[in-house]
Parts: structure tokens; C-alpha cells; sequence
């Protein structure tokens, strides 16, 4: 946290501590939930085929504000919309990654698949975008503030005896505003005594208190193995089961609902039915090892379960090489199968590619008669540099029309800044040598760890050529507030002690369509991930982050 204010603090779902005797019995019952309903993972430490640890996960629910929720959701449409269009832009995905390419070998390798498929034509114009928006609550929401300013305005008005000293007292304040040295979008007014919106005044921390019930920013836009649509659902359920035990049933309809399975399932299902052949197979691209199993295997089971006459096939890249050819009509087979769809939940990142078989592989699949998610236009889609070239100033509107959505979705960018070799990328540069601690740096990767977060990032630079920093992005650091509550993990200390913890929600997405018609577009479920605060990143498959559902809150301090 950069902010030197104290981090505000989300009010719990249910008052803690529990009784030490009670959280032991409920923590040992709900591991024991969590294992039976598949909320579970390989172990990486002690890994077999044959047995399963329960993922890392949240007793109780964390506090997510209910506007936010709704508003993170209803955006998602629209979302993917815009991600549909952009990966469907060859000339803005091309310009945007150009100085990337120079530098970084692996987008590199998949923008080559990009252009010798752009060279010789989309077989198969359908893409199937399986989205998730990830996103976090920002208690340095400048709106917000502004709200809780007005508020404060209004009560030292209304306990001030006269108009005089309410003037003195304002004045004083906002003297304490300029002293202090950070930007803020808030002024004050003297002459109406109102405050208004305002570019760059002064620290509004020395006065104001931040809300917990905060606006968000999105942290990162996956469209390549967006995962947790297994796991997401899973986290709602024991965490339904933990409430209940503990007596507080009547708390549960503050868990929104979370088809993320299905949505996701179903959307695979779509694209296959848009393939059109009954004994086509869906193929799920794999790691060589599936840490996260749960999260890919009741994807085929649902899929077997709810459609009886569908197969999934799992086969890692390396597979794909050895045992993939196209047909005549270049459908993609493997042995006596004819693949209709391609989920990839593995492909993003270097060390998948072992060798240019694997590369070859995914060209193979490229231009096979596949309906792919990602294709390879929305994998490119999905890049940090994309990311941060939408960001900027009169972007969006190269892909949204309706004036009112180009809004809405700017605002949840927080600051993103390009590292090009140019004068904008070297004043990012200088910026972040100044004050690193508000940033954190981003190269083009997917998966998690390979972030370079607040006082580290200069010793990253330095080492970097001026070139070089073109392949990553500069990024706000979000400052979440904190919620409080049992992180159960396996072999962790027990009764769980209570920590502080921060949170991060995906929001779902399906969307499928060729260049000139989307035919199907829905927001599809969320995952909730929370981690320790103290933690820069939170992936749960990685070990550091558990998982959780969001608990919808109206205000800071209701109930
Ligand atoms: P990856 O593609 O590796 O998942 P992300 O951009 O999602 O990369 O970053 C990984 C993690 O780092 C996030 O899940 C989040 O916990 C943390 N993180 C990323 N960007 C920010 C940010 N701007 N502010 C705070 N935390 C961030
Ligand atoms: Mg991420």
C-alpha cells in the first residue's frame, strides 16, 4: 500500500473471533466439505495421480459492496463485446504490439501465427472467447471520497453555529489540503462552499477517511485459460454449508448466484453446435501436469453429464503434435476424432512450448477448422500491452459506439503506462524511478509471478535496455481495503489464526462470433480469489491466494 492513510477495513459477514472449540469443529467439517465436493487440487509438494488436497480456502465469505458486484457484472457484456472487436482489429493489434514483438520472443512466436494465418486466411471466422475480467476494489476512489467529503462538509456545516466560522473552519482545511502532497480530483470551493470535481489538488488523505465501500479497477483481462469456473461455484457452496452450521442461514441470500460452470460449459457447447457435426469432440489443451485438476475435470463432467452424446478429449501440446493432421476440408483430427472445439487451458505461457513441435502445434490448430478459445487473435487480444494501449484517451472509441459505454469502461482503468522507446514511454520510465512504490511493472505473461511490484521495480528497469522495456507495461498499484477473516490451508495451523486479507473478483465471460456478427454474448458466473495483504499476488494454484465468494454489502456500516 502506497497510501500513507490506514487501509479502511470491510465490515465482516458474521462477528469473529468464533469460539476456539466451534472453529475447530467447523474448520475440520468444511475441509472435509471442501474435499467431497471437489474443491480440491493436486498436491505440488506430494503430487500422485491418486490422491487430491483441498484448495486453500475462506471459512466465511468476504464483504464485496453490492453496487460494485452488480455493476462489475452487468459491464461484462459489454466487456466482452469490446474484446471481440479488438481482437478482430488486425491493424490495431498490430501497431500496438509492434515495438513489443522486437523484444519479446514468445508474443513474438504467437504474433507470427497471427500473420501467417492472417496471410492465408481464417479457416474457421468463428472464435469462441471464454473472457474473465479481474478487478479490485479501490479505496482510493476518488469519487467515493468526494461523496464522504461532501459528507463531512455537511456535518461541520450543520454543527457549526454560524456561516462565519463554518468559512474559518473550511479554510483552515483546505490550507491542511494543499500542505499535503498527493494528487486527488477533489477541490474545494470557497465561494459556494461546495465541493466540486476538480484536476490535481491536494492530499485528501490528510483529511478524509477512505471507504471501504469502494469503486474498482481492473487489474487484468485473461481470454486464455480463464480459470475458477469449477472452483468459483465450489467456494460459494462450503462456504453456504460453513454459514448455515454456524447458525447464520438467513445470511446466504447475500451470496449471488454463480453458474460459471455452466456458463462456460455451455458456451463450449454453442461452438460446438455452430461446428455442426455429431461426432466432432471438444479437446482441452493441458498442461503435462494438471496441478488444478477439479477446475478442468468437472468441466468434462458437466459436459458429459448435460449433453451425454458430447466427448472431451485432454491432450497437452506435445500430444497434439505427435497425433494431430487435418483432414481435407483441414478439420483437425486426432486418430479417429474430429476435433469441433478447442478449449486451451494450457498455451499461455514460454514454458509450455517445449520445443518447436509445440509451436507447431499450435499453428496446426490455428488453422484447422476448430472453433478455438482462445483463437489466436484473442490470445493476442488478452496482452498486458493491450490492456494498456485501451487505457489510453480516445481508444475505446475505436471499438465501443454508444457514448454512455465508452464511459462506463474507461472508468474502470486505473493508470496504465507504455514503456515504448518514445517520449511518453521514457517519462513512464522516469516516473517510475521517482516513485515506484505507487506501480507495479508487467511484462506480456499470463499465470501469475511475473510481476515486479513498488521498490523493486527500479533495480528491474536499470537492468533492462531502453528497448527492452518496451515488452512490459506500467501499471497504478490498486489499493484494496482489507477484509478480516480464517484462511484455511492444507497442513496450516489450526484453529486458523484471523488475518488480513485482500480480494480480487473475476467476472466471466462468453462471447462467440466471427468479424461480423457476435452470436452469442453473456456474462457467465465470478470467482472470488482473496490472499494475505501482505501478499502481492494471490494465485490460489500458485499457493499463495484461497479461495472465497463474495458476501454483498450495502454501506460500510450496515447490520
Ligand atoms: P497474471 O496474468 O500473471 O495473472 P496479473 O496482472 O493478473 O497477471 O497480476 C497478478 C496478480 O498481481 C493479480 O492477481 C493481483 O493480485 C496483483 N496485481 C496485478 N496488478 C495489480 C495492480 N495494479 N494493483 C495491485 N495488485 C495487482
Ligand atoms: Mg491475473
Amino acid at each position: 500500500m502506497s497510501s500513507e492513510a490506514p487501509t479502511p477495513v470491510l465490515r465482516g459477514c458474521i462477528k469473529l473471533p468464533l469460539a476456539e472449540d466451534e472453529l475447530l469443529e467447523i474448520t475440520a467439517k468444511a475441509k472435509d466439505y471442501a474435499l467431497m465436493h471437489g474443491a480440491a487440487m493436486r498436491s505440488k509438494t506430494t503430487f500422485s495421480p491418486d490422491t487430491l488436497n483441498f484448495a486453500p480456502f475462506l471459512l466465511v465469505p468476504s464483504s464485496f459492496p453490492r453496487k460494485e458486484f452488480e455493476k462489475a457484472v452487468a459491464l461484462q457484456p459489454i466487456i466482452n463485446r469490446l474484446m471481440h472487436n479488438v481482437a478482430h482489429d488486425e491493424e490495431f493489434i498490430t501497431t500496438t504490439l509492434a515495438e513489443t514483438i522486437k523484444v519479446d520472443e514468445f508474443t513474438a512466436n504467437l504474433f507470427n501465427i497471427y500473420r501467417k494465418v492472417l496471410a492465408h486466411g481464417f479457416t474457421q471466422r468463428v472464435s469462441l472467447g471464454m473472457l474473465r475480467s479481474d478487478l479490485m476494489l479501490e479505496s482510493d476512489c476518488p469519487e467515493l471520497s468526494m461523496k464522504i467529503l461532501q459528507q463531512q462538509q455537511q456535518r461541520q456545516q450543520n454543527e457549526d453555529a454560524t456561516v462565519a466560522a463554518a468559512a474559518a473552519k473550511d479554510k483552515e482545511e483546505m490550507v491542511a489540503m494543499e500542505a499535503a502532497d498527493v494528487k486527488a480530483e477533489i477541490c474545494f470551493n470557497q465561494a459556494t462552499t461546495k465541493f466540486k470535481p476538480k484536476t490535481k489538488c491536494k492530499d485528501r488523505h490528510a483529511n478524509v477517511k477512505q471507504s471501504a465501500y469502494c469503486c474498482w479497477k481492473q487489474v487484468e483481462i485473461n481470454t486464455i485459460a480463464s480459470g475458477f469456473g469449477h472452483l468459483g461455484p465450489a467456494s460459494k457452496t462450503i462456504q453456504s454449508f460453513v454459514l448455515s452450521e454456524l447458525g447464520h442461514a438467513e445470511k446466504l441470500k447475500n451470496m449471488p448466484k454463480n453458474n460459471a460452470l455452466a456458463g462456460l460449459c455451455d458456451g463450449m457447447v454453442k461452438a460446438w453446435d455452430i461446428y455442426g457435426k455429431p461426432n466432432a469432440v471438444i479437446l482441452f489443451i493441458i498442461e503435462d501436469v494438471s496441478y488444478n485438476i477439479c477446475d478442468q475435470r468437472f468441466h468434462e463432467f458437466y459436459i458429459r453429464e448435460t449433453y451425454p452424446h458430447i466427448k472431451v478429449l485432454r491432450r497437452t501440446l506435445t500430444e497434439v503434435h505427435r497425433e494431430g493432421k487435418l483432414g481435407l476440408s483441414k478439420e483437425l483430427l486426432l486418430g479417429p476424432h474430429e476435433v469441433a472445439v478447442i478449449y486451451f487451458r494450457a498455451g499461455y505461457e514460454p514454458g509450455h512450448y517445449h520445443s518447436q513441435n509445440e509451436w507447431d502445434a499450435r499453428y496446426l490448430m490455428e488453422t484447422s477448422l476448430a472453433i478455438k478459445s482462445p483463437s489466436i487473435q484473442y490470445h493476442l487480444a488478452g496482452t498486458k500491452k493491450v490492456q494498456q494501449a485501451l487505457a489510453q484517451p480516445s481508444v475505446l472509441e475505436r471499438f465501443i459506439n454508444d457514448p454512455e459505454e465508452i464511459k462506463a469502461v474507461g472508468k474502470i482503468f486505473t493508470g496504465l503506462y507504455s514503456l515504448d522507446d518514445n517520449d511518453a514511454g521514457n517519462a513512464s520510465y522516469e516516473m517510475a524511478l521517482r516513485t515506484p512504490e505507487k506501480f507495479v511493472l508487467k511484462p506480456q505473461r499470463e499465470g501469475g509471478g511475473n510481476n515486479v511490484y513498488g521498490v523493486d521495480i527500479p533495480d528491474a528497469l536499470k537492468r533492462m535496455t531502453r528497448v527492452e522495456r518496451s515488452a512490459w507495461i506500467l501499471m497504478d498499484l490498486i489499493h484494496p481495503p482489507l477484509t478480516k477473516g480464517y484462511m484455511v490451508r492444507p497442513g496450516g495451523e489450526m484453529p486458523p489464526p484471523i488475518v488480513d486479507m485482500v480480494s480480487e473478483l473475476g467476472i466471466f465471460g462468453v462471447v462467440i462470433g466471427d468479424a461480423d456478427n457476435i452470436v452469442h454474448n453473456y456474462q457467465a458466473g465470478h470467482m472470488l480469489r482473496t490472499k494475505l495483504s501482505t501478499a502481492n499476488e494471490g494465485g490460489v494454484a500458485a499457493g499463495l491466494g484461497a479461495l472465497d465468494s463474495p458476501y454483498l454489502i450495502d454501506s460500510d456500516n450496515e447490520d
